[in-house]
């Protein structure tokens, strides 16, 4: 469509980035003419309004040199593309990991280099936790990422715009989120994911614990008999977009939790030694 083709124009133009498919979101192009509380929404996702059963599995604060192996053998058994979003550090520590993810078919996110709270940081911080991580996450899969998820979902409104700005990320936080940083056993994870998991979902779940690893299977196995079908997050939002104007309100607009500045974020998953 020309109006497509005009927008891809558009958006090669301005930005200085490594242009790829995968970012070439129109919601992008639409922040730039008409920065605002729309321009905001497209930027941050969720959840996702879709016309079908997709939702978004994502794995943070990996990769993990035991677990994160055995969730890829899981993924790829169940034929599911999930989403992960790492820590630098680790990556650094196990970039084969990360390689392996990518090259099955799993989008890799920027997570920040050493899980910090964004929203607390100076800008040059910022940028650096980022750069370094992007860096890491190119060296390792040859692709930059075009997805961040601020550690404990905490970013300042500022940070959303400029960050957006200069690495073309979209912000990515979470609609179901089953704590399962606090290891409540597998059981427990795998109801709260089924009991909350809606079309357009983004399920927040962390590949550093055992018990979230444990509870993936018979969890997978649930979902796929309740009819859903797993996509990547960058796969869901194109999906969204694809969306008639009216039919996508929630685009990005129902944020669940800390978003903005949370002056209290959850506990760090990271902090804990996990992996
Ligand atoms: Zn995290």
């Amino acid at each position: 469509m020309s109006v497509c083709r005009l927008l891809l124009f558009c958006l090669a133009g301005l930005i200085v980035h490594e242009f790829r498919a995968e970012s070439a979101v129109p919601a992008h192009e639409a922040e730039r003419d008409n920065p605002g509380p729309a321009a905001e929404s497209s930027i941050t996702f969720s959840s996702v309004h879709v016309d079908g059963p997709y939702i978004a599995m994502t794995f943070d604060d990996g990769p993990s040199a035991t677990l994160t192996p055995k969730l890829l053998d899981l993924l790829a058994a169940h034929h599911i593309k999930a989403t992960f979003f790492v820590i630098g550090e680790n990556v650094a520590e196990h970039p084969e990991i990360v390689a392996r993810a990518a090259r099955e078919g799993h989008e890799i996110g920027n997570h920040s280099w050493s899980h910090p709270n964004l929203a607390k940081m100076s800008e040059e911080g910022v940028r650096s936790q980022l750069r370094r991580t992007d860096d890491a996450i190119k060296s390792a899969t040859g692709v930059r990422p075009t997805l961040l998820r601020p550690p404990y979902g905490s970013i300042t409104a500022r940070e959303k715009r400029w960050i957006h700005d200069e690495f073309g990320y979209q912000i990515i936080l979470w609609d179901v989120d089953p704590n399962d940083w606090k290891r409540p056993g597998p059981a427990v994870v795998r109801t709260r994911i089924l009991k909350e998991t809606r079309p357009g979902s983004i399920v927040l779940s962390h590949d550093i614990h055992p018990g979230t690893i444990e509870a993936m299977p018979s969890t997978f196995d649930a979902l796929e008999a309740k009819g859903f079908k797993f996509v990547t997050v960058s796969e869901l939002i194109r999906t969204a977009v694809a969306q008639p104007p009216h039919a996508s309100p929630r685009t990005g607009g129902s944020i669940p939790t800390a978003i903005t500045a949370s002056p209290s974020p959850p506990p760090s998953p990271a902090s804990s030694p996990g992996s």
